[in-house]
């Protein structure tokens, strides 16, 4: 039996068998150059690997048969592979080269990809990722390469592993996974917030926990105690089996609050609503009580979209099509019947890659991501993408109670400019007969200091704030939420957030607009309460902590709960820093 130390990310118990990630490698193209000896065993394996990619898809398209969108896409796969004029420009270039075969198809594969992105044409934009994935596999094919597919994780598994990105994650959604055990990854990091929307127990920040578990142990993920116990006794598994059940019994006394709208003990009224990314997201909300969604992640639907399609972890532009789009939002809305929905216009960037035809043009390699072209930013640079999320938003406007949120804004410009977009989309659907809400509120995030310190200017052009203080945390303190290195500097309770958020919370009351949080602080018990004694009446958690936070508020009045706010706004901190 080994113990391992880490950080909780999510507080629950998970037992399973160990499925250990290897870390993922890079396809290596070799670079030597070639004797023309060598050039007929070139011609072989490529000959060889194309048939049996050619074969592979054969059997893949047979499977889905009946299933139209999933058949396009390997009927185009088929059609790609057997596209004479780019397998004869592959051998052209080979015949007249002197270096390997693989590292002339990844060269000619990237220029084809390359030409279909500037084509101007949507359609063949939307190509050029195919392309690259489909010669990928003709390569790791050459190569003998074969890389992890998150797929394969079995059911019931514990997954241990360096990191995961928040696409994984959501394919892992899908399956019953017993906990994660990482060693990065912050608490406040999109894995972070995915595993608790979706219950798996999750500890981060383990030392050397891949080189020392073995695929297959036993393990056992203790995200209350925020340690991984790896092969554990007979005696040890048992009093882990009495706490899960314990914590099952609690669960089932919280439900009585799914129903019950969440008040003080003095009769202060609140909204607890939820936090998602997908779809199924807003039925477990609306089961659990939400009294709304207060934040839709739309980057999570694109990425969720795109992998349904093409079964792949890559991210497909398909994601972004306005039906898509529609179908999702109008969806929610229904799930939600006449409850608020926010839902937050793109914000792809930072740790939420989305590697699509569309965004190719500006994801040029950013030495600091947190930094550059993300969330609004990335929209406005690609204004029709905005258009479209616009045109998809408005027409779903009138199935529900909509609003829409602009992540990371930092300029009143940059307000103006997305409030123009809208305009433009509204004009559209006008002229073309579509029936939409015509005052959808339009509000935005506060989540850097920029956005706080400026809210009065903002309360004056946008209809809500949305206080995010994860990246209000990250940005105030200039501390990577997901790094392990720095994680215990991530403070919310640092004065300096909490600072910005009473500011925040003080301009949307002077201008008479709601606020509310979304961040990760509305979902935990102790910053819950002082959110809730600085005036914030709606917080926004994801819904496996709906009804945590509904109870725990029924405990306190609102002086009591004032009080917590003063102490940790004036007196602790300041103390301190004395
Ligand atoms: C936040 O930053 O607090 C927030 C809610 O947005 P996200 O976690 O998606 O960055
Ligand atoms: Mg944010």
């Amino acid at each position: 039996m080994n113990i391992f130390l880490g950080t909780s990310a999510n507080a629950c118990i998970g037992i399973g068998k160990a499925f250990v990630i290897p870390n993922a490698e890079k396809r290596i193209i070799p670079q030597q150059h070639i004797t023309d000896d060598e050039r007929e065993k070139h011609l072989q394996r490529f000959d060889n690997s194309l048939a049996n990619v050619i074969t592979a898809i054969g059997a893949q398209l047979a499977a889905v048969k009946g299933d139209k969108v999933q058949s396009e896409i390997f009927e185009t796969y088929y059609l790609m592979l057997n596209d004479p004029e780019f397998l004869g420009e592959v051998r052209k270039s080979f015949a007249s080269s002197d270096m390997p075969i693989e590292y002339v198809l990844n060269q000619k594969t990237e220029e084809y990809a390359d030409r279909l992105r500037c084509s101007g044409n949507e359609y063949l934009a939307e190509r050029a990722q195919d392309i690259c994935d489909i010669f990928g596999r003709v390569l790791d094919d050459m190569l003998d390469y074969h890389p992890f597919k998150i797929e394969s994780v079995p059911d019931g598994a514990v997954i241990v592993a360096k990191t995961m990105n928040p696409s994984d994650t959501i394919i892992l959604s899908k399956r019953k996974i017993a906990g994660l055990a990482l060693i990065e990854g912050g608490v406040s990091s999109h894995v972070g917030i995915l595993a608790r929307s979706y219950g798996i127990p999750a500890v981060f920040a383990l030392d050397k926990v891949t080189e020392e578990i073995k695929t297959g142990n036993t393990v056992i993920v203790d995200g209350i105690a925020g340690e991984v116990i790896d092969c554990p006794d007979e005696d040890t598994i048992k009093s882990y089996e009495v706490k899960i059940e314990k914590e099952k019994q609690r669960l089932e006394a919280l439900s009585k609050f799914r129903n019950l709208p969440a008040v003080t003990k003095d009769g202060v009224k609140f909204s607890v609503m939820a936090n998602i990314g997908t779809v199924e997201e807003a039925e477990m909300a609306a089961q659990e009580g939400a009294d709304g969604i207060g934040l839709f992640r739309t980057e999570f639907l694109f990425m969720n979209e795109a992998n349904q399609d093409i079964g792949s972890a890559h991210v497909h532009a398909s994601g972004f099509s306005e039906e898509k789009q529609f179908a999702a939002y109008k969806r929610v809305l229904e799930i939600m019947k006449g409850k608020p929905v926010v839902i937050r216009t793109l914000d792809a960037g930072g740790d939420k890659i989305i590697k699509s035809a569309e965004l190719q043009a500006f994801s040029i390699e950013e030495k600091n991501p947190l930094m550059g072209l993300r969330a609004i930013r990335l929209s406005l640079e690609n204004p029709n993408l905005l258009k479209t999320q616009f045109r998809a938003l408005y027409r779903a406007s009138v199935y529900g109670n909509l609003k829409i949120m602009l992540p990371l804004i930092t300029s009143v410009e940059q307000v103006r400019d997305a409030l123009s977009i809208a305009e433009m989309a509204k004009n559209e659907l006008r002229s073309e007969g579509v029936k939409f809400v015509e005052d959808v509120p339009i509000g935005i995030m506060v989540e850097t200091a920029a956005a706080a310190m400026i809210a009065d200017c903002f309360a004056k052009i946008t209809d809500f704030f949305s206080i995010g203080t994860n990246d209000l945390t990250q940005y105030t303190l200039c501390v990577d939420r997901e790094n392990t290195a720095v994680a215990p500097m991530y403070n919310e309770f640092h004065l300096a957030v909490l600072r910005l958020i009473s500011m925040t919370v003080k301009e949307a009351e002077t201008a008479g607009i709601p606020v509310s949080v979304c961040g990760e602080m509305a979902g935990k018990n102790d910053s819950a309460l002082v959110l809730a004694g600085m005036g914030v009446r709606t917080l926004s958690v994801s819904s496996k902590r709906i009804t945590k936070i509904k109870a725990l508020l029924s405990q306190f009045t609102l002086p009591e709960l004032q009080a917590i706010s003063a102490k940790n706004l004036n007196v602790g901190m300041t103390l301190e820093i004395i």
